[in-house]
Protein backbone atom coordinates (compact mmCIF):
# COMPACT_ATOMS: atom_id res chain seq x y z
CA UNK A 1 0.00 0.00 0.00
CA UNK A 2 1.26 3.12 -0.85
CA UNK A 3 0.81 6.54 1.73
CA UNK A 4 0.62 8.88 -1.13
CA UNK A 5 -2.70 9.85 -2.83
CA UNK A 6 -3.90 8.66 -5.19
CA UNK A 7 -3.92 11.39 -7.32
CA UNK A 8 -0.12 11.68 -7.45
CA UNK A 9 0.02 8.81 -9.79
CA UNK A 10 -1.57 11.26 -12.59
CA UNK A 11 -0.36 14.23 -10.87
CA UNK A 12 2.55 13.88 -8.66
CA UNK A 13 3.22 18.07 -7.57
CA UNK A 14 5.29 19.84 -9.94
CA UNK A 15 8.36 21.96 -8.21
CA UNK A 16 8.63 25.50 -8.73
CA UNK A 17 11.30 27.94 -9.11
CA UNK A 18 14.47 27.01 -6.62
CA UNK A 19 15.88 30.38 -7.01
CA UNK A 20 15.09 32.85 -4.19
CA UNK A 21 12.21 35.65 -5.13
CA UNK A 22 12.34 38.97 -6.04
CA UNK A 23 12.75 41.69 -3.32
CA UNK A 24 10.37 43.52 -4.65
CA UNK A 25 7.12 41.79 -5.69
CA UNK A 26 3.91 43.91 -6.20
CA UNK A 27 1.63 40.81 -4.35
CA UNK A 28 3.72 37.89 -2.51
CA UNK A 29 0.97 34.99 -2.21
CA UNK A 30 2.19 32.78 0.46
CA UNK A 31 0.76 28.68 -0.30
CA UNK A 32 0.46 27.62 -4.00
CA UNK A 33 -2.82 25.76 -3.18
CA UNK A 34 -6.35 26.67 -4.71
CA UNK A 35 -6.41 29.74 -2.19
CA UNK A 36 -3.24 31.45 -3.53
CA UNK A 37 -3.27 30.49 -7.15
CA UNK A 38 -7.06 31.44 -7.96
CA UNK A 39 -6.33 34.71 -6.29
CA UNK A 40 -2.66 35.01 -8.68
CA UNK A 41 -4.90 34.56 -11.52
CA UNK A 42 -7.32 37.19 -10.63
CA UNK A 43 -4.77 39.75 -10.12
CA UNK A 44 -2.91 38.97 -12.77
CA UNK A 45 -5.96 39.08 -15.14
CA UNK A 46 -6.06 42.61 -13.56
CA UNK A 47 -2.99 43.49 -15.00
CA UNK A 48 -0.99 43.43 -12.15
CA UNK A 49 2.84 42.30 -12.86
CA UNK A 50 5.81 41.15 -11.03
CA UNK A 51 3.33 38.51 -8.52
CA UNK A 52 5.03 36.02 -6.52
CA UNK A 53 3.16 32.51 -5.09
CA UNK A 54 5.81 30.73 -2.59
CA UNK A 55 5.43 27.33 -1.21
CA UNK A 56 6.96 25.35 1.24
CA UNK A 57 6.55 22.54 -0.51
CA UNK A 58 5.36 22.00 -3.60
CA UNK A 59 2.69 22.93 -5.84
CA UNK A 60 -0.53 22.32 -4.07
CA UNK A 61 0.83 19.48 -2.11
CA UNK A 62 -0.92 20.64 0.80
CA UNK A 63 -5.31 19.33 1.11
CA UNK A 64 -5.57 21.08 -2.85
CA UNK A 65 -3.52 17.69 -4.50
CA UNK A 66 -5.35 15.32 -1.42
CA UNK A 67 -8.72 15.75 -1.31
CA UNK A 68 -11.73 13.80 -2.46
CA UNK A 69 -12.84 15.87 -5.18
CA UNK A 70 -15.91 16.37 -4.39
CA UNK A 71 -17.50 19.79 -5.83
CA UNK A 72 -20.62 21.71 -4.76
CA UNK A 73 -21.18 24.22 -2.23
CA UNK A 74 -22.97 25.04 0.80
CA UNK A 75 -22.54 26.53 4.25
CA UNK A 76 -22.40 24.59 7.25
CA UNK A 77 -25.18 26.89 8.73
CA UNK A 78 -28.59 28.15 8.18
CA UNK A 79 -29.57 31.25 6.76
CA UNK A 80 -31.74 31.87 10.15
CA UNK A 81 -28.96 31.12 11.86
CA UNK A 82 -26.70 33.11 9.99
CA UNK A 83 -29.09 36.35 10.77
CA UNK A 84 -28.68 35.95 14.65
CA UNK A 85 -25.01 36.06 14.16
CA UNK A 86 -24.12 38.62 11.53
CA UNK A 87 -28.28 40.47 11.05
CA UNK A 88 -29.99 40.30 8.23
CA UNK A 89 -27.70 41.88 5.43
CA UNK A 90 -24.65 40.18 5.99
CA UNK A 91 -26.21 37.02 6.54
CA UNK A 92 -27.62 37.32 3.39
CA UNK A 93 -24.53 38.40 1.61
CA UNK A 94 -22.68 35.36 3.45
CA UNK A 95 -24.92 33.31 1.71
CA UNK A 96 -24.76 34.43 -1.75
CA UNK A 97 -20.65 33.81 -1.07
CA UNK A 98 -21.42 30.28 -0.79
CA UNK A 99 -23.70 30.06 -3.19
CA UNK A 100 -21.40 31.55 -5.85
CA UNK A 101 -18.26 29.20 -5.54
CA UNK A 102 -20.13 26.52 -7.43
CA UNK A 103 -20.66 29.16 -10.68
CA UNK A 104 -17.65 30.44 -10.19
CA UNK A 105 -15.50 27.63 -10.06
CA UNK A 106 -16.92 26.21 -13.21
CA UNK A 107 -16.53 29.82 -15.23
CA UNK A 108 -12.88 29.84 -13.96
CA UNK A 109 -12.64 26.24 -15.40
CA UNK A 110 -13.32 27.79 -18.91
CA UNK A 111 -10.33 29.70 -18.57
CA UNK A 112 -7.88 26.37 -17.80
CA UNK A 113 -6.25 24.83 -20.84
CA UNK A 114 -5.33 21.48 -18.84
CA UNK A 115 -8.52 18.56 -18.66
CA UNK A 116 -8.98 17.50 -15.00
CA UNK A 117 -11.61 15.11 -15.21
CA UNK A 118 -14.54 17.42 -14.37
CA UNK A 119 -17.64 15.74 -14.19
CA UNK A 120 -21.40 17.26 -13.05
CA UNK A 121 -22.62 13.91 -12.34
CA UNK A 122 -24.65 14.77 -9.48
CA UNK A 123 -23.68 14.51 -5.36
CA UNK A 124 -25.57 12.30 -2.96
CA UNK A 125 -25.99 12.76 0.64
CA UNK A 126 -27.34 9.86 2.57
CA UNK A 127 -29.40 10.51 5.11
CA UNK A 128 -28.04 8.90 8.38
CA UNK A 129 -31.68 9.38 10.51
CA UNK A 130 -35.33 9.87 9.45
CA UNK A 131 -34.75 13.32 11.16
CA UNK A 132 -32.16 14.25 8.78
CA UNK A 133 -34.34 13.52 6.07
CA UNK A 134 -36.80 15.66 7.22
CA UNK A 135 -33.87 18.05 7.14
CA UNK A 136 -32.83 17.84 3.86
CA UNK A 137 -36.64 17.71 3.01
CA UNK A 138 -36.94 21.03 4.67
CA UNK A 139 -33.68 22.82 2.86
CA UNK A 140 -35.25 21.62 -0.11
CA UNK A 141 -38.55 22.99 0.21
CA UNK A 142 -37.06 26.39 1.06
CA UNK A 143 -34.63 26.68 -2.17
CA UNK A 144 -35.74 28.94 -5.07
CA UNK A 145 -38.04 27.39 -7.51
CA UNK A 146 -35.05 26.99 -10.26
CA UNK A 147 -32.74 25.30 -7.76
CA UNK A 148 -35.26 23.31 -6.28
CA UNK A 149 -36.02 21.65 -9.73
CA UNK A 150 -32.07 20.42 -9.19
CA UNK A 151 -32.63 18.89 -5.96
CA UNK A 152 -34.46 15.44 -5.40
CA UNK A 153 -35.26 13.71 -2.12
CA UNK A 154 -35.57 10.00 -2.16
CA UNK A 155 -36.60 8.04 1.09
CA UNK A 156 -35.50 4.91 2.32
CA UNK A 157 -36.85 2.03 -0.14
CA UNK A 158 -35.25 4.59 -3.59
CA UNK A 159 -32.06 4.82 -1.94
CA UNK A 160 -30.84 1.75 -3.31
CA UNK A 161 -31.59 3.91 -7.15
CA UNK A 162 -28.65 6.25 -6.05
CA UNK A 163 -26.50 3.89 -4.47
CA UNK A 164 -26.43 0.50 -3.03
CA UNK A 165 -25.66 0.49 0.28
CA UNK A 166 -28.84 -0.25 3.16
CA UNK A 167 -26.83 2.66 5.89
CA UNK A 168 -28.88 5.48 4.63
CA UNK A 169 -32.33 6.47 5.82
CA UNK A 170 -33.08 8.37 2.09
CA UNK A 171 -30.96 10.92 0.41
CA UNK A 172 -30.87 13.89 -1.47
CA UNK A 173 -29.71 14.20 -4.95
CA UNK A 174 -28.06 17.61 -6.22
CA UNK A 175 -27.78 17.49 -9.95
CA UNK A 176 -25.45 20.50 -10.82
CA UNK A 177 -22.25 19.50 -8.55
CA UNK A 178 -20.00 16.29 -8.76
CA UNK A 179 -16.48 15.54 -9.42
CA UNK A 180 -12.91 16.58 -10.02
CA UNK A 181 -9.54 15.70 -10.51
CA UNK A 182 -8.09 17.63 -7.76
CA UNK A 183 -4.22 17.22 -8.20
CA UNK A 184 -4.76 17.64 -12.24
CA UNK A 185 -7.23 21.18 -11.05
CA UNK A 186 -4.68 22.47 -8.75
CA UNK A 187 -1.64 22.02 -12.12
CA UNK A 188 -4.16 23.29 -14.30
CA UNK A 189 -4.57 26.65 -11.86
CA UNK A 190 -0.77 26.68 -11.74
CA UNK A 191 0.03 26.58 -15.38
CA UNK A 192 -2.88 29.45 -16.07
CA UNK A 193 -1.42 31.61 -13.04
CA UNK A 194 2.06 30.94 -15.17
CA UNK A 195 0.90 31.98 -18.57
CA UNK A 196 0.00 34.79 -16.62
CA UNK A 197 3.27 35.92 -16.01
CA UNK A 198 3.13 34.70 -11.97
CA UNK A 199 6.26 33.42 -10.25
CA UNK A 200 5.93 30.30 -8.53
CA UNK A 201 8.74 29.31 -5.84
CA UNK A 202 8.63 26.27 -4.29
CA UNK A 203 11.11 25.26 -0.98
CA UNK A 204 10.39 29.03 0.31
CA UNK A 205 8.82 28.97 3.68
CA UNK A 206 7.89 32.38 4.92
CA UNK A 207 9.01 32.80 8.24
CA UNK A 208 7.69 36.34 9.29
CA UNK A 209 7.84 39.64 8.58
CA UNK A 210 5.84 43.05 9.26
CA UNK A 211 5.52 46.59 8.24
CA UNK A 212 6.46 46.02 4.64
CA UNK A 213 9.32 43.40 5.09
CA UNK A 214 8.70 39.27 4.53
CA UNK A 215 11.64 37.13 5.93
CA UNK A 216 11.67 33.68 3.86
CA UNK A 217 13.44 30.23 4.75
CA UNK A 218 14.44 28.30 1.65
CA UNK A 219 17.44 26.40 -0.56
CA UNK A 220 19.51 29.00 -0.79
CA UNK A 221 19.00 30.30 3.29
CA UNK A 222 17.41 33.20 4.93
CA UNK A 223 16.00 36.09 2.20
CA UNK A 224 14.16 39.36 3.34
CA UNK A 225 11.44 40.78 1.03
CA UNK A 226 9.81 44.09 0.33
CA UNK A 227 6.49 42.94 -1.32
CA UNK A 228 3.90 46.05 -1.60
CA UNK A 229 0.94 43.21 -0.33
CA UNK A 230 1.14 40.10 1.36
CA UNK A 231 -1.52 37.32 1.18
CA UNK A 232 -1.47 34.23 3.13
CA UNK A 233 -3.26 31.24 1.75
CA UNK A 234 -1.80 28.51 4.31
CA UNK A 235 -5.34 27.15 5.31
CA UNK A 236 -4.60 24.21 7.16
CA UNK A 237 -0.90 24.26 7.26
CA UNK A 238 -0.39 27.53 9.25
CA UNK A 239 2.87 27.00 11.02
CA UNK A 240 3.77 28.91 14.70
CA UNK A 241 5.10 31.47 12.32
CA UNK A 242 1.23 32.45 12.27
CA UNK A 243 0.44 32.93 15.73
CA UNK A 244 -2.42 35.49 14.98
CA UNK A 245 -4.01 33.15 12.30
CA UNK A 246 -3.55 29.54 14.58
CA UNK A 247 -5.56 31.09 17.25
CA UNK A 248 -8.25 31.44 15.30
CA UNK A 249 -8.35 28.08 13.40
CA UNK A 250 -8.49 23.83 14.16
CA UNK A 251 -6.68 22.13 11.71
CA UNK A 252 -8.15 18.32 11.30
CA UNK A 253 -6.49 16.20 9.55
CA UNK A 254 -8.64 14.02 7.07
CA UNK A 255 -8.10 10.75 5.68
CA UNK A 256 -8.87 8.61 2.16
CA UNK A 257 -8.17 5.29 0.97
CA UNK A 258 -7.89 4.14 -2.25
CA UNK A 259 -8.98 0.63 -3.31
CA UNK A 260 -6.75 -1.45 -6.05
CA UNK A 261 -9.08 -1.57 -9.39
CA UNK A 262 -12.41 -3.31 -8.94
CA UNK A 263 -14.42 -4.95 -12.33
CA UNK A 264 -16.57 -1.71 -13.92
CA UNK A 265 -20.24 -3.33 -14.03
CA UNK A 266 -19.12 -4.03 -10.13
CA UNK A 267 -19.00 -0.71 -9.14
CA UNK A 268 -21.14 1.35 -11.41
CA UNK A 269 -23.54 -1.27 -9.43
CA UNK A 270 -22.11 0.21 -6.45
CA UNK A 271 -22.56 4.10 -7.43
CA UNK A 272 -24.65 4.35 -10.93
CA UNK A 273 -23.42 7.23 -12.99
CA UNK A 274 -19.84 7.45 -10.98
CA UNK A 275 -22.18 10.31 -8.49
CA UNK A 276 -20.01 11.95 -5.84
CA UNK A 277 -21.44 10.48 -1.97
CA UNK A 278 -21.39 12.41 1.11
CA UNK A 279 -24.05 12.09 4.15
CA UNK A 280 -25.34 13.84 7.02
CA UNK A 281 -23.29 12.50 10.04
CA UNK A 282 -21.17 14.32 12.17
CA UNK A 283 -18.53 12.66 11.64
CA UNK A 284 -19.21 11.71 7.77
CA UNK A 285 -17.94 9.42 5.26
CA UNK A 286 -17.68 10.71 2.00
CA UNK A 287 -16.72 8.34 -1.26
CA UNK A 288 -16.84 7.99 -4.86
CA UNK A 289 -15.04 6.22 -7.65
CA UNK A 290 -12.21 7.01 -9.13
CA UNK A 291 -12.51 9.12 -12.81
CA UNK A 292 -12.17 5.81 -14.51
CA UNK A 293 -14.92 4.23 -12.66
CA UNK A 294 -12.94 1.06 -11.27
CA UNK A 295 -11.33 2.19 -7.53
CA UNK A 296 -13.43 3.33 -4.82
CA UNK A 297 -11.54 6.02 -3.26
CA UNK A 298 -13.70 6.57 0.39
CA UNK A 299 -12.54 9.30 2.91
CA UNK A 300 -13.18 10.49 6.53
CA UNK A 301 -12.05 10.93 9.92
CA UNK A 302 -10.87 7.77 10.84
CA UNK A 303 -9.49 8.77 13.93
CA UNK A 304 -9.31 12.16 15.75
CA UNK A 305 -5.99 11.66 17.37
CA UNK A 306 -2.81 12.26 15.08
CA UNK A 307 -2.34 9.20 13.30
CA UNK A 308 -0.42 7.55 10.01
CA UNK A 309 -1.77 6.38 7.15
CA UNK A 310 -1.19 2.75 7.62
CA UNK A 311 -3.32 3.06 10.92
CA UNK A 312 -5.88 5.33 9.04
CA UNK A 313 -6.03 2.80 6.22
CA UNK A 314 -7.70 0.00 8.84
CA UNK A 315 -10.48 2.51 9.90
CA UNK A 316 -10.99 3.70 7.02
CA UNK A 317 -11.75 -0.14 5.65
CA UNK A 318 -13.96 -0.84 8.23
CA UNK A 319 -16.23 2.27 7.24
CA UNK A 320 -16.17 1.08 3.66
CA UNK A 321 -16.76 -2.25 4.74
CA UNK A 322 -19.79 -0.98 6.38
CA UNK A 323 -21.41 0.83 3.49
CA UNK A 324 -20.35 -2.04 0.83
CA UNK A 325 -19.66 -4.92 2.31
CA UNK A 326 -18.89 -6.23 -0.85
CA UNK A 327 -15.61 -4.03 -0.54
CA UNK A 328 -14.41 -5.59 2.42
CA UNK A 329 -11.55 -7.45 1.15
CA UNK A 330 -10.58 -5.80 -1.51
CA UNK A 331 -7.42 -4.65 -1.43
CA UNK A 332 -6.03 -0.96 -0.53
CA UNK A 333 -3.89 0.84 -2.57
CA UNK A 334 -3.50 4.23 -1.18
CA UNK A 335 -3.69 5.76 1.99
CA UNK A 336 -3.26 9.24 2.61
CA UNK A 337 -4.33 12.32 4.63
CA UNK A 338 -4.54 15.95 4.76
CA UNK A 339 -5.08 19.18 6.67
CA UNK A 340 -8.10 20.96 6.71
CA UNK A 341 -9.42 23.87 8.64
CA UNK A 342 -12.47 24.79 10.77
CA UNK A 343 -13.24 28.38 12.54
CA UNK A 344 -14.80 28.34 15.87
CA UNK A 345 -17.72 29.90 14.12
CA UNK A 346 -17.70 27.41 10.88
CA UNK A 347 -17.71 30.11 9.02
CA UNK A 348 -15.19 31.43 5.88
CA UNK A 349 -13.21 34.15 6.56
CA UNK A 350 -10.94 36.47 4.55
CA UNK A 351 -9.32 40.54 5.42
CA UNK A 352 -6.44 41.27 6.98
CA UNK A 353 -4.78 40.61 9.95
CA UNK A 354 -3.23 43.47 12.40
CA UNK A 355 0.11 43.28 10.59
CA UNK A 356 -1.68 44.12 7.50
CA UNK A 357 -1.47 40.80 5.71
CA UNK A 358 -4.19 39.68 3.45
CA UNK A 359 -5.44 36.26 4.53
CA UNK A 360 -8.25 34.10 3.30
CA UNK A 361 -8.90 30.94 5.32
CA UNK A 362 -11.56 28.02 7.02
CA UNK A 363 -13.86 26.14 3.98
CA UNK A 364 -14.84 23.79 6.36
CA UNK A 365 -14.12 20.70 4.60
CA UNK A 366 -15.47 22.20 1.07
CA UNK A 367 -12.85 24.38 0.18
CA UNK A 368 -12.46 23.37 -3.73
CA UNK A 369 -14.83 25.18 -5.12
CA UNK A 370 -14.95 28.10 -1.71
CA UNK A 371 -10.87 28.19 -1.83
CA UNK A 372 -10.88 28.94 -5.50
CA UNK A 373 -14.19 31.78 -5.27
CA UNK A 374 -12.15 33.03 -1.99
CA UNK A 375 -8.97 33.27 -3.94
CA UNK A 376 -10.31 35.70 -6.09
CA UNK A 377 -12.77 37.59 -3.60
CA UNK A 378 -9.22 38.30 -1.61
CA UNK A 379 -7.80 39.33 -4.59
CA UNK A 380 -10.37 41.79 -5.45
CA UNK A 381 -9.79 43.37 -1.86
CA UNK A 382 -6.19 43.42 -2.61
CA UNK A 383 -7.07 45.36 -5.65
CA UNK A 384 -9.12 47.44 -3.52
CA UNK A 385 -12.09 47.10 -5.68
CA UNK A 386 -15.85 48.72 -4.65
CA UNK A 387 -17.95 46.37 -3.14
CA UNK A 388 -15.36 43.86 -1.71
CA UNK A 389 -16.34 44.45 1.74
CA UNK A 390 -19.30 41.48 1.72
CA UNK A 391 -20.37 38.45 2.77
CA UNK A 392 -17.59 36.79 4.34
CA UNK A 393 -14.97 39.45 4.02
CA UNK A 394 -14.36 40.81 7.01
CA UNK A 395 -16.61 39.51 9.54
CA UNK A 396 -15.28 38.67 12.80
CA UNK A 397 -12.71 35.84 13.21
CA UNK A 398 -12.81 34.31 16.72
CA UNK A 399 -9.80 33.28 18.72
CA UNK A 400 -10.34 30.35 21.23
CA UNK A 401 -9.27 31.76 24.96
CA UNK A 402 -5.84 30.61 25.54
CA UNK A 403 -5.75 28.82 22.15
CA UNK A 404 -2.14 28.38 20.48
CA UNK A 405 -3.02 25.86 17.18
CA UNK A 406 -2.67 23.03 19.01
CA UNK A 407 -6.09 21.46 18.99
CA UNK A 408 -5.69 19.25 22.19
CA UNK A 409 -9.86 18.94 22.68
CA UNK A 410 -10.27 17.30 19.26
CA UNK A 411 -10.09 14.02 20.86
CA UNK A 412 -12.50 14.92 23.09
CA UNK A 413 -14.73 16.57 20.44
CA UNK A 414 -14.56 13.31 18.10
CA UNK A 415 -15.15 11.15 20.22
CA UNK A 416 -18.31 13.66 21.69
CA UNK A 417 -19.69 14.15 17.97
CA UNK A 418 -19.13 10.09 17.47
CA UNK A 419 -21.63 9.02 20.40
CA UNK A 420 -24.53 12.22 18.84
CA UNK A 421 -23.88 10.12 15.76
CA UNK A 422 -24.83 6.67 17.48
CA UNK A 423 -27.43 8.06 19.38
CA UNK A 424 -29.25 9.96 16.74
CA UNK A 425 -29.08 6.41 14.60
CA UNK A 426 -29.74 4.23 18.15
CA UNK A 427 -33.36 6.57 18.58
CA UNK A 428 -34.47 6.67 15.46
C1 LIG B 1 -8.36 14.37 2.70
C2 LIG B 1 -9.10 15.62 2.30
C3 LIG B 1 -10.30 15.50 1.61
C4 LIG B 1 -10.98 16.66 1.19
N1 LIG B 1 -12.08 16.51 0.39
C5 LIG B 1 -12.67 17.61 -0.12
C6 LIG B 1 -13.70 17.46 -1.08
O1 LIG B 1 -14.05 16.35 -1.50
N2 LIG B 1 -14.30 18.59 -1.53
C7 LIG B 1 -13.91 19.85 -1.13
O2 LIG B 1 -14.50 20.84 -1.57
N3 LIG B 1 -12.90 20.01 -0.25
C8 LIG B 1 -12.26 18.93 0.24
N4 LIG B 1 -11.19 19.09 1.08
C9 LIG B 1 -10.76 20.47 1.45
C10 LIG B 1 -9.91 21.15 0.37
O3 LIG B 1 -8.93 20.28 -0.14
C11 LIG B 1 -9.24 22.40 0.95
O4 LIG B 1 -10.21 23.22 1.58
C12 LIG B 1 -8.52 23.23 -0.09
O5 LIG B 1 -7.61 22.44 -0.82
C13 LIG B 1 -7.80 24.41 0.56
O6 LIG B 1 -6.96 25.01 -0.40
P1 LIG B 1 -5.90 26.08 0.08
O7 LIG B 1 -5.18 26.55 -1.12
O8 LIG B 1 -6.54 27.12 0.91
O9 LIG B 1 -4.92 25.30 1.06
P2 LIG B 1 -3.87 24.14 0.77
O10 LIG B 1 -4.13 23.44 -0.50
O11 LIG B 1 -3.82 23.29 2.00
O12 LIG B 1 -2.50 24.92 0.56
C14 LIG B 1 -1.83 25.58 1.61
C15 LIG B 1 -0.35 25.60 1.22
O13 LIG B 1 0.34 26.50 2.10
C16 LIG B 1 1.67 26.04 2.22
N5 LIG B 1 2.24 26.68 3.41
C17 LIG B 1 1.87 26.56 4.69
N6 LIG B 1 2.62 27.37 5.48
C18 LIG B 1 3.52 27.99 4.67
C19 LIG B 1 4.55 28.95 4.90
N7 LIG B 1 4.81 29.43 6.13
N8 LIG B 1 5.30 29.36 3.84
C20 LIG B 1 5.04 28.87 2.59
N9 LIG B 1 4.06 27.97 2.32
C21 LIG B 1 3.29 27.54 3.35
C22 LIG B 1 1.51 24.53 2.34
O14 LIG B 1 2.71 23.87 1.98
C23 LIG B 1 0.35 24.25 1.37
O15 LIG B 1 0.81 23.83 0.11
C24 LIG B 1 -10.49 17.95 1.53
C25 LIG B 1 -9.29 18.07 2.23
C26 LIG B 1 -8.60 16.92 2.61
C27 LIG B 1 -7.29 17.06 3.35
Amino acid sequence: MKTTPFWWEDAPPEQGLASPPPESPSALIVGAGYTGLSAAITLAEAGMSNIVVIDAGRIGEGASSRNGGQIGNGAKFTLKQAERRFGPDRARQIMEDYDGAMPFLLDRAKTLSDDFDLNLCGAVTGAHTRNDLASLTAWRADLPQTERDRVTIHGADQVNRLIQTDIYRGAMLQEGWGALHPAKYVRALARRARELGVAIHTGWRWIGGTGGIARLQGPEGTVVLRPDMVLIAVNGYAGPELPWLRRRIVPVQSYMIATAPQPFDAMEALIPGNRVVADTKHVLYYFRRSPDGTRMLFGGRARFRSSTEVQSAEGLRAFMAHTFPSLARAEISHSWLGNVSFAMDFCTHLGRMPDGAFYSSCYNGNGISMATYMGHRIAEAMLGRSGHDRGVMNTRFPALPAYDGRPWFLPMVGSWYRFQDKWARWRD
